[in-house]
């Protein structure tokens, strides 16, 4: 008798494994991560490795499209954006994930019953939800700007600072980091003015700062650009004074693409550095909404292309790590239940088939 309770035990654990994998796959995916940038990629790329079923849906147009390479990252420095990221959706279907062109226009529904609905109305179900959307750059409203946006209008320091070595910098100050951003630029040529612009110009110790570093604070808001041949030669100014520059530094507004999430009560709120909004997130990448995670610049505007992917490797492990969670519970609880009852009906069928084979008869 002991010995039939052990064997019915042990094929019960095996055939609930079998049904917990089948059902599984039949219930839309393990994860949806929404965004295929790097955050988006790397993460799905961790999953995709831990054997979860995963989709990734872009809208394929990451943050960084207008730059030609991108720089600062380790053994891809230089690489174009498009060709890094051709390379992740190919390592991540590698490994079975699917990435999916697409808009998601909505998500509904909730943990382990997630459903994410595209623009043109394709629906896809989810147990968990990587969101990996980045940000949108505003650009101050001073003409032709957007024109110049990753070219000779640049923002970060080490994304293209290198590039502008040793030029005729601007700052046009547009936020609270103004004076910080003119003097990372300084490391970076000797000859920086930094451009109030809207703002009174710098006074106390920031003035004294700029004044110790050698850049010169001009007055007076900035109306245009002057652009030679297809280069920037100058800023002008609203009374028509034209400063020549060949660079122009600008704090962007970063606002986080996240308003689809709307349905499930997650919304961007403002960033504590004040340079934007953003998702919060604790330090696993968890946002307050069970279920969905979220990394890269939709969560952190500063993080560059390798703190975006490792961010979306990071949380896609923790996320890996509640679904192992919630299977293993899962299957504990069915567990019980059956030891509970081990010689129920289908038991004792699926032992029957399973000590005659073919030749039971009537089981
Ligand atoms: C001009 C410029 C130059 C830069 N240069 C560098 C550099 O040299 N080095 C560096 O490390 N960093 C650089 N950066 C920063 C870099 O762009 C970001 O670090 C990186 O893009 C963040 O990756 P991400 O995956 O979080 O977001 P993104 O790369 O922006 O990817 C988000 C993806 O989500 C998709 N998406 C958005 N909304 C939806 C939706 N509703 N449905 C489906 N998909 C959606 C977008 O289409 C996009 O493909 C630069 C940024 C700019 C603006």
């Amino acid at each position: 008798m002991a010995t039939n309770v052990a064997v019915s035990v042990r094929l019960l654990a095996w055939w609930w494994a079998e049904v917990v994998t089948v059902t599984e796959q039949q219930d839309g995916y393990d994860v949806v991560v929404i965004g295929g940038g790097a955050a988006g990629l790397n993460g799905a790329l961790m999953l995709a490795r831990a054997r979860r079923s995963v989709l990734v849906i872009d809208a394929g147009t990451p943050r960084n499209a207008p730059a030609e390479g991108v720089h600062g990252l380790l053994a891809r420095d230089g690489m174009p954006p498009g060709e890094l990221l051709e390379l992740g959706r190919a390592e991540v279907r590698g490994y079975g994930g699917e990435v999916l062109a697409g808009e998601v226009e909505a998500v509904t529904g909730a943990a382990d019953g997630f459903v994410v609905t595209l623009t043109d109305d394709r629906a896809y179900r989810a147990r968990r939800l990587l969101v990996t959307t980045g940000l949108v750059d505003e650009l101050p409203e001073i003409p032709g700007l957007s024109a110049r946006w990753g070219r000779d209008l640049v923002h970060c320091p080490y994304c293209h600072g290198w590039e502008v070595r040793d030029q005729a910098i601007g700052v046009l100050a547009t936020g609270p980091m103004a004076v910080h951003q003119a003097l990372l630029f300084r490391q970076l040529s000797s000859d920086v003015v930094f451009f109030a612009h809207t703002a009174a110009p710098p006074v106390g110790e920031a003035a004294e700062q700029l004044a110790a570093r050698g850049i010169r604070a001009v007055p007076g808001e900035v109306a245009g650009l002057v652009v030679t041949d297809d280069r920037l030669t100058g800023v002008r100014l609203s009374d028509g004074t034209v400063v020549a520059r060949t660079a122009l530094a600008v704090q962007p507004t970063m606002v986080a693409r996240a308003g689809f999430l709307d349905g499930i009560g997650l919304r961007a709120v403002a960033h504590p550095s004040g340079l934007g909004v953003h998702l919060p997130v604790d330090a696993t990448g968890r946002t307050e909404v069970a279920g969905v995670w979220a990394a890269g610049n939709v969560t952190d505007p500063a993080a560059q292309v390798g703190n975006a992917a490792a961010a979306g490797a990071f949380a896609a492990a923790q996320l890996n790590a509640d679904l192992v969670g919630a299977d293993t519970r899962a299957a504990v609880a069915a567990y019980r239940r059956a030891i509970e009852d081990p010689f129920s009906a289908r038991m004792e069928a699926r032992v029957a088939e399973l000590v005659a084979g073919e030749h039971r008869h009537g089981l």
